[in-house]
């Protein structure tokens, strides 16, 4: 089988650096911060928010966070002195660096299902598992035991899977877990959108760890290079493949040097 990590990398940076416009995007758990049981603790990788800073400071590139977290977690873990575009929820709400908030509409009977999903974990004892967000409900369990995930793949899934019949709702699973989203609302949609509010010749790159961010991967195919993050290689969509922090962060510093070398 080809080695993943020989992908166009070679190529990418002598292009980057004459572009009239560049544009990162990066998601942000998994791929700029190690995983953490406890969530408000993922802050990022040591020497990330330094190069970020000097990215975003450089005004050479347009910086965007794609995250399924809400936006002010991201903001609060990431330490940024100056915010670049920031979208939470997959998509669901858009924070742009005047610090315009703009959301999306989502159905009321989608919110009633959200919280009729939390009310059952709730019920049934879950309730530290949840991580409720507008537009979706997240339910974690990494760290726990893998007899214990089956277990629990499977009753929540029970539960939640009558809330999605007939609704605009739908069950995701997600690297430590399982969430249950209003539907049309993924990162696929979000690069598209970014997409046409781009320049032709812009040069783009999408870098991501978990299952939701191959739909972002699927949508920058043939428009931009992706990149899948991540300690252990498996089957994905992206162009190529880099191990963090150590090859994370070559990348970025990469990034900075080639987008300012003119
Ligand atoms: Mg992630």
């Amino acid at each position: 089988m080809e080695d993943p990590r020989l992908c166009s990398l070679e190529t990418f940076w002598q292009p980057l650096q004459t572009a009239k416009q560049r544009v990162l995007l990066l998601d942000y758990d998994g791929t700029l911060a190690p995983f953490r049981q406890k969530r408000d603790k993922a802050f990022p990788y040591p020497g990330v928010s330094e190069i970020l800073e000097k990215i975003q400071q450089s005004g050479k590139t347009r910086l965007i966070i794609v995250s399924g977290r809400n936006i002010k977690d991201v903001i609060s873990l990431l330490g940024l002195e100056q915010l670049p575009e920031i979208w939470g929820g997959h998509g669901f709400e858009r924070l742009l660096p005047d610090t315009t908030l703009q959301r999306k509409k989502i159905p009321a009977t989608c919110s009633l299902n959200l919280q009729k999903a939390f009310l059952w974990a709730r019920k049934h004892g879950y309730e530290n598992n949840c991580e409720q967000k507008t537009s979706s409900l997240a339910f974690h369990w990494r760290g726990l035991k893998e007899e214990i995930i089956e277990q629990l793949q499977k009753k929540v899934g029970t539960a939640w899977k009558p809330l999605t019949e007939g609704q605009r709702l739908e069950i995701h699973p997600f690297d430590g877990g399982l969430e249950l989203r209003c539907a049309g609302i993924d990162k696929g949609d979000t690069i598209k959108q970014i997409l046409d509010e781009c320049a032709q010749d812009t040069i783009i790159a999408y870098l991501g760890d978990d299952l939701t961010d191959e739909d972002a991967f699927k949508a920058l195919k043939g428009k931009g290079l992706s990149v899948l993050v991540r300690d252990t290689h498996r089957e994905t969509l992206a162009d190529c493949w880099l191990t963090p922090p150590g090859e994370l962060l070559d990348f970025l510093h990469n990034w900075f040097r080639s987008s300012t070398k003119i």
